[in-house]
């Protein structure tokens, strides 16, 4: 039987629990078992596939095309289990789909209410990922309790555990323990309120995982066990770990979180490896080379609009045993200050993928400069876009060339929308999504990365690169080495004379991990590191 973890938040969000969430898949599977993770979102978009990355951050997508929150990102980077369209789930979708059956008549004539077909629906999604290959499944609650939009999530898993039997479920809280500096005193108050309001929702934490910034003491302890009525060695104590978030599921395992979800699940457990864990912390902490990675961008302040860009940088780095700073620079600056000031001295330059007008230019000026100076380029979906923007105009002489998406009259239109998307209408899910397969052509710096001629990766684009301009491109020195197998798209392209300027119409960010780093992050990387 399937046995499931429900993580909730309190007092503050931003606390992790995504990252913690991922960290328990990653300590369970040390042990030998089979997990899944999903998430639950309390908002009332179908996916945050509509969102703005100001709002949301990035959207995460799955090999089978769902545009998902990033903490799926996390999920993947720190566990082996594969995401997809039943690992993420928001109010949105669940009244949709209760919605839905209402107007086929599912439901036989009865008021359809919060309680029970709204939670009904939530339990059903809970239980999509269960089955023989499925030790536990871990499901986050997002939002923070006490949050109106919170309460059918929490019902619905006060709910879970009495139909299941409470020795199947096991309910973890991650709070805040705040530090007064005018006190000098860290204060358990809001967790105890947090607990107490989790409480009054029926549910009694089985474990809290403490988030502070200072040490918690055994009389600290006592206190939150006493007034949370939660065991003394289930206080959990998780101190910032910034930067090496794969730090987090060491510090869980030195407290004997692993030991106490064993125990308390009753599950039987197959070994305990965490080896390659070890070996990672140790090259992120000791790096024998380092590198200087720019990626030109629109949301450079908000870390979490890349996230998974910035974290697969971190794991070529880790695959070259180098450490990789990352210089964030706003595209927009690039077209007021020009390239060379805010890109003089890096090793590699990163345009990632995008949408809408705003600071192409300045993408485009970057590419042009890395062009130019041999510097090595990585361009992602926009990236790959705005690349053959550049090299149409700079290089084949295509005065004005541009994408559609940014000047429908163009007169040379190299990057245009797919055929299939003219029709589209509605905006959210109906790009080309998720894993489509691409041939590699023998010879080339993809073949060479990837090792093998079929290789598949996820997509989120509607537009494309024009096959009009293919002959005069290939003339002028840009190679295709990526297709569709029907060779209806160019999936990538790289330049000939250049010490590595590879562009992917993909977004390989989403499949690389620490324990595997995707190989053109790794490549991108070794090609930085060649030329310091
Ligand atoms: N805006 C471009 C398109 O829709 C690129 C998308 C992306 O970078 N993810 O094709």
């Amino acid at each position: 039987m399937t046995k499931h973890i429900f993580v909730t938040g309190g007092v503050v969000s931003s606390l992790g629990k995504g990252l913690n969430s991922a960290s328990i898949g990653m300590l369970l599977e040390s042990r030998g078992l089979k997990v899944k993770l999903q998430k639950f979102d309390p908002y009332i978009n179908i996916d945050p596939g509509t969102m703005s990355p100001y709002e949301h951050g990035e959207v995460y997508v799955t090999e089978d095309g769902a545009e998902t929150d990033l903490d799926l990102g996390h999920y993947e980077r720190f566990t082996n289990a594969e995401t997809n369209r039943y690992c993420n789930f928001t109010t949105g979708s669940i009244y949709y789909s209760v919605i839905m059956k209402e107007r086929k008549g599912e439901y036989l004539g009865k008021t359809v209410q919060v309680i029970p077909h709204i939670t009904n629906e939530i339990i059903e999604c809970m239980q999509k990922l269960d089955g023989h290959d499925t030790d536990v499944v871990i499901s986050e609650i997002g939002g923070i309790v006490g949050d109106i939009e919170n309460q059918p999530f929490l019902e619905a898993i006060r709910q879970f555990g009495q139909r299941v039997g409470r020795e199947n479920v096991l309910y973890i809280h991650l709070t805040l323990i705040p530090y007064l500096s005018a006190a000098e005193e860290i204060k358990t108050k809001p967790t105890q309120h947090s607990v107490g309001m989790l409480r009054q929702a029926g549910i009694q934490p089985d474990i809290i995982i403490c988030r502070t910034e200072k040490h918690i003491s055994a009389d600290v302890k006592e206190k939150l066990s006493l007034f949370c009525n939660v065991e003394r060695n289930a206080i959990i104590e998780e101190r910032d770990v910034k930067p090496y978030l794969y730090e987090i599921p060491l510090i869980l395992i030195e407290q004997g979180l692993d030991k106490l979800i064993i125990q308390k699940l009753r599950l039987k457990t197959n070994g305990d490896d965490i080896s390659k864990w070890l070996s990672i912390l140790e090259i992120l902490k000791n790096p024998k080379q380092a590198t200087e990675i720019a990626i030109v961008g629109k949301y450079m302040g908000h870390q979490s609009a890349y996230e998974s860009i910035y974290e697969s940088l971190i794991h070529g780095g880790i695959g070259n045993n180098a450490r990789v700073r990352v210089r964030r620079i706003e595209s927009e600056d690039i077209e007021k200050n020009g390239a060379k000031t805010h890109l003089e001295g890096v090793k590699g330059i990163l345009v990632p993928g995008g949408f809408g007008e705003r600071g192409v230019e300045g993408k485009i000026e970057a590419i042009r400069y890395a062009r130019e100076n041999e510097i090595p380029y990585f361009g992602i979906c926009l990236g790959m876009q705005c690349a053959a923007i550049e090299f149409a105009r700079n290089v084949c002489r295509l005065k004005n060339a541009n994408s559609t998406e940014f000047d429908v009259n163009t007169p040379h239109p190299v990057v245009s929308l797919l055929e299939e998307q003219r029709a589209v209408s509605h905006k959210g899910g109906t790009m080309r999504l998720g894993a489509q397969p691409c041939i590699l052509q023998g010879g080339t710096k993809a073949y060479k990365t990837y090792g093998q001629q079929e290789i598949s990766e996820r997509h989120r684009h509607r537009y494309e690169f024009n096959n009009k301009y293919k002959e005069k491109f290939t003339a002028d020195g840009m190679i295709f080495s990526g297709h569709s197998p029907d060779e209806q798209f160019v999936e990538i392209m790289e330049l000939k004379n250049h010490p590595w300027f590879v562009c992917v119409q993909f977004h390989p960010e989403f499949k690389s991990k620490p324990t595997r780093p995707h190989p053109l992050f790794k490549e991108f990387i070794k090609a930085s590191l060649d030329i310091c």
